[in-house]
């Protein structure tokens, strides 16, 4: 870090600043953590100095002998984690996973069916603002009145639409999804299936979440958010599929360069800390925690679209509060609390208002936060959401978390 100061005061300034904030901050965005510093160091190490287009033993780069053995070394702990025969580590972002899945697997025009955004689906999945929407024909499927997936409506829509690709997979979804069913639909509408367990993928490695694996034609993920990794993203498969769409070809050269190999390195060291027995155990704890904070916050009267939680997050449903989800998220940032914003099922106040915010237990339980920590938490958001004058004693109940679970 000295080296970043002698160099650039005004970035190490903005550094120190950041940091700061993540100690005085209770983080509850539900797709953040914190890697560990192993996989820190590896992303801040001299492998950002290579170039390496291609493939372990494929390359078009002389001197790849060791961001080979990275390489190699971070696809076979992926694959042992996930039970599969194929990945590839290589996408910059979970984005960049989706699009060259996308490519691989249709052509311009076809048919895709994704959950719909407002209803917990994520951009990538079809929205008419990304490529997803652009490049493809969209329809979408949403959640019944209750908040859960409305599996009778996905076969309906799919039967209807005789998608070329379904797409299963959320970023605002609290309850657990049923892969095997997506396939029966998937089959009996002659579609492909592809899972973004982006959300999930520490539980699915942990096995408290079904895994997509043996159901998908494919699976994307994110390796920063439950997994706890670097920022990035990955594609998973049997071999057959790998085979049959060349998935390495559409990352590259369809839609990447050169692979960070520094970051591919953060990924090997994240799967080995998640093949370790305790990677479960902190997997067990986020879904304690977030079983305790949708408990005690429903205690306080917040309610929770799908009143609570299977995994790692939960959506507090203010369509019955003065309150919208943009103001919230601001009186929580004042109150040292960081969530988002985030539309709810039939939203009415629309996407830059919303009425919701999203609230997840991953980066809190990897600080030490335990469930009796979950009720201060609870307390100090449903005093924020009851009114605004309740910042300050908001603020308190943080700082004494906070001064509990130092992080620097
Ligand atoms: N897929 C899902 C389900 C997500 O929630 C996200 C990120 O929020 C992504 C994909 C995209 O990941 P990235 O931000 O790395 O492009």
């Amino acid at each position: 870090f000295e080296d970043i100061r002698k160099t650039d005061s005004e970035i190490a300034d903005a550094i120190v600043k950041e940091m700061e904030r993540q100690d005085s901050h209770l983080e509850l965005i539900a797709s953040e953590n914190w890697v560990s510093k192993a996989v820190m160091a590896a992303m801040g190490s001299p492998l950002t100095n290579k170039y390496a287009e291609g493939y372990p033993g494929r390359r078009y780069y002389g001197g790849c002998d060791y961001v080979d053995v990275v390489e190699n070394l971070a696809r076979e702990r992926a694959k042992k984690l996930f039970g599969c025969e194929y990945v590839n580590v290589q996408p910059h972002s979970g984005a960049q996973a989706n699009m060259a899945v996308f490519f691989a697997m249709l052509k311009p025009g076809d048919k895709i069916l994704g959950m719909n955004l407002d209803q917990g689906g994520h951009l990538t999945h079809g929205s008419p603002v990304n490529f997803s929407g652009n490049y493809f024909q969209t329809s979408f499927y949403g959640v019944n009145e209750e908040g859960f997936i409305d599996y009778e409506e996905v076969r309906r829509i799919a039967l209807e639409e005789k998608p070329k690709l379904i797409i299963a997979g959320a970023s605002a979804y609290a309850r657990k999804i049923d892969f095997k069913k997506f396939r029966e639909i998937a089959d009996e509408a002659g579609s492909y299936l592809m899972v973004d367990m982006a959300h999930i993928a520490g539980l699915v490695a942990a096995g408290l979440h079904q895994s997509p694996i043996p159901y998908a034609d494919v699976v994307t993920t994110t390796t920063h958010k439950t997994l706890r990794g670097p920022r990035g993203g990955m594609i998973l498969c049997n071999q057959e599929a790998a085979d049959k769409f060349n998935f390495n070809k559409a990352v590259f050269p369809g839609i990447q360069g050169g692979p960070l190999e520094h970051v591919i390195a953060g990924k090997a060291v994240c799967f080995k800390e998640a093949l370790q027995p305790e990677f479960r155990e902190y997997q067990e704890q986020i879904v304690k925690n977030a079983q305790a904070l949708a408990r005690a916050l429903m205690e306080r009267g917040v309610k929770l679209v799908s009143g609570g939680t299977d995994n790692h997050l939960m959506l507090v449903d203010l369509s019955q509060e003065e309150v919208t989800g943009k103001e919230l998220e601001k009186r929580l940032d004042a109150a040292h609390i960081t969530c988002n914003k985030n539309t709810i099922p039939n939203d009415a106040r629309g996407p830059m208002v919303t009425s919701g915010v999203r609230l997840g237990t991953p980066a809190v339980t990897t600080r030490g936060l335990k469930e009796e920590d979950m009720e201060h938490i609870a307390e100090a958001i449903s005093l924020v959401i009851k009114s605004e004058d309740n910042i300050g004693k908001a603020q308190e109940i943080v700082a004494q978390l906070t001064k509990k679970y130092p992080l620097i």
